[in-house]
């Protein structure tokens, strides 16, 4: 699977994409460039990144447009996973937690 990643301050983006090969719409590039921090172009057909990587992760505003837009209306692609913070530590104190940490 080729893939586009990049992590922002709360998760990270991934592209797969082979998925985009089929994609009509680049959904992602729209919804980016009306809500979010206008970070991707197409290039030879697929979505890529303007800025680097790096940059990418600071200037993304979190607003998660582009997996709603592409889920609706591209050809699903692009998923967006978030961290959750405290989780580990909620499991614990409720007692989810499997001994040696992570369930
Ligand atoms: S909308 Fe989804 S499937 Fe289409 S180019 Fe963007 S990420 Fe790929």
């Amino acid at each position: 699977m080729t893939t586009l990643e990049f992590p922002f301050r709360t998760g990270k983006v991934t592209i797969d994409l082979e998925k985009c090969r089929g994609c009509q719409s680049y959904a992602c590039v729209e919804a980016c460039a009306r809500f979010g921090g206008n970070l991707f172009k197409v290039e030879e057909g697929l979505p890529v990144l303007i800025p680097s990587v790096e940059e990418a992760g600071r200037r993304c505003i979190e607003d998660l447009a582009c997996e709603r837009y592409c889920q609706d209306n591209g050809n699903k692609g692009l998923q967006i996973t978030l961290k959750m913070f405290g989780l580990d530590e909620y499991r614990r104190k409720v007692g989810l937690t499997r001994h040696g940490g992570h369930t």
